[in-house]
């Protein structure tokens, strides 16, 4: 067996905090890891003071992106799977006004948020989302380690990058992926869709009762996310004044259904016997609905991205109320494992921060990984769902990252919707055509977009330094 860095369906979709997973859910597990490194160098308890540098995209738009509650909910010993998301801002304002901080809720220690948090503009060389943790001991000396965050939530450390393959975390699968055209291989060979094989691969990791509690964890909180957005109405925090829509939108569209609970909640949606023209609305509703709820501080799956959120839930959601009204966990099951296999294609072959990638990066993934999954469920091929997954990318390619005010909002929550939108079109698309004479294979859409990541100006890459963040401000609002 060939030895691969394994990425996991659950690797790729994790539940988390909004808005953002290399912005909030990176820099919250990296507090985490941190406060793991001390308790292993055992002098935890001997920590007297904290300080947290955040760099480069970590600081230009991290008061946005909640980097430094991110950060501080984490040394505090929350977890953002578990946290009672409630409870945040009370949490952080307590923490603000005693200067007090509860390291990992064990042990008590000075902690102002004004100047132990530092928000430095320059870039790290090693990535664009760094950070570095200070401590100083009770014996005076000091110590510190830095993280970096590198898009969907994961973390690593420098050492990574720059250590043999023989370092690096790799597992054995039975079918060893790293390109498209080896997924495929797979697939020809052992006469099976691509859920399948990724579910090989997944069982080589946990038993498929194991996998089926995780992916059903996931399945519940993306239902449960556009469930609150679509049940919530108001305004999003941050000062842009934007009105949350996808209440009114999603009145519009149920009427007067009656439902109790997310799950009956579908059974509603389905009995309104959707109009072709309230197709675009509902998937639209859906996944604005996630990204608002992201954009709150909601809890919500990365998929694979917070701020790409939205796409593959909506998508999803379109295939159980309008594709097929008899679809289970089951479909759900097999949609997600092509999904996270379609995703973890681009992290190893290209990137999914868009501090590295732009947009391109987040919608653009979930575009294509939203596209491959409801390709198969509508019985594509396993070249037809590369092809839908190539086709949902090509069309995202160089789409810049340019949050106005640095929130994960404008233009990111109708973002979702756009790429929800060209996934099913790319499905249809490539279910229309014959994929073994496809012109663009999908591991040269992923390496065009990973140069294309290369050649964008930073400006474009979480920055907002350029685009609609720049043309756009918080007064005219
Ligand atoms: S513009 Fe795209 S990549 Fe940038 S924060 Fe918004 S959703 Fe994420």
């Amino acid at each position: 067996m060939r030895k691969i860095e394994c990425i996991s369906v659950f690797d790729m979709m994790k539940v988390g905090v909004g808005p953002s997973s290399s912005h909030t859910l990176g820099p919250w597990r990296a507090a985490q890891r941190w406060i793991t490194e001390l308790k292993q160098k055992g002098i935890f308890n001997d920590v007297e003071h904290i300080h947290i540098d955040l760099y480069g995209s970590l600081s230009l738009t991290g008061i946005g992106h909640a980097t430094d509650i991110a950060t501080i909910l984490g040394l505090c010993g929350h977890d953002p799977v578990t946290m009672d998301i409630s409870i945040i801002d009370a949490e952080i304002e307590k923490i603000r006004e005693s200067k007090k901080l509860q390291l990992n809720a064990e042990r008590e220690i000075d902690f102002s948020i004004a100047d132990d948090v530092k928000f430095n503009r320059k870039f790290l060389e090693f990535h664009p989302n760094g950070m570095t943790f200070r401590a100083r001991l009770k014996n005076g000396k000091k110590t510190s380690s830095s993280f970096y965050s590198i898009g969907g939530g994961f973390v690593v450390k420098k050492e990574r990058k720059n250590a043999s393959n023989k370092m690096k975390s790799f597992l054995e699968f039975p079918f060893p992926i790293e390109k498209a055209t080896e997924l495929l291989a797979y697939c020809k060979a052992e006469n099976k869709p691509i859920s399948e094989i990724v579910l090989e691969n997944e069982k080589s990791l946990r038993s498929e009762e194991e996998i089926d509690v995780g992916l059903k964890q996931i399945w519940d909180v993306m239902l449960e996310s556009m469930y609150i957005g679509c049940h919530t109405e108001g305004t999003l925090p941050g000062g842009l004044n934007v009105k949350r829509r996808s209440f009114e939108m999603h009145q519009r569209l149920i009427g007067d259904q009656q439902y109790n609970s997310p799950e009956e909640w579908i059974k509603a949606i389905r009995r309104t016997e959707v109009k072709f023209r309230q197709i675009l609305k509902w998937v639209s509703c859906f996944a604005i609905s996630v990204n608002e709820v992201n954009a709150s501080l909601g809890r919500v799956v990365t998929a694979p991205t917070n701020g790409s959120a939205g796409t593959v839930p909506s998508v999803m959601m379109y295939y159980m109320v309008i594709e097929n009204h008899e679809a289970t966990f089951e479909d759900m099951k097999r949609f997600m494992l092509v999904a996270g296999e379609i995703g973890s294609l681009f992290k190893k072959g290209a990137t999914i921060s868009a501090a590295m990638g732009g947009c391109q990066a987040e919608i653009g993934v979930s575009s294509a990984m939203a596209a491959g999954g409801l390709t198969e469920l509508l019985g594509g091929t396993p070249e037809q769902v590369l092809m839908a997954a190539e086709i949902a990318m090509e069309h995202h390619l160089g789409l810049t990252c340019d949050p106005i005010a640095g929130l994960v909002q404008v233009p990111c929550i109708e973002r979702n919707a756009m790429g929800a939108i060209k996934a099913i079109n790319a499905a249809e698309i490539a279910l229309e055509s014959d994929a073994t004479k496809a012109k663009v294979p999908l591991d040269k859409v992923i390496e065009t977009m990973w140069d294309t990541a290369k050649d964008m100006n930073s400006k474009y890459k979480e920055t907002s330094e350029g685009g609609l963040a720049v043309k756009v401000n918080l007064s005219d609002c």
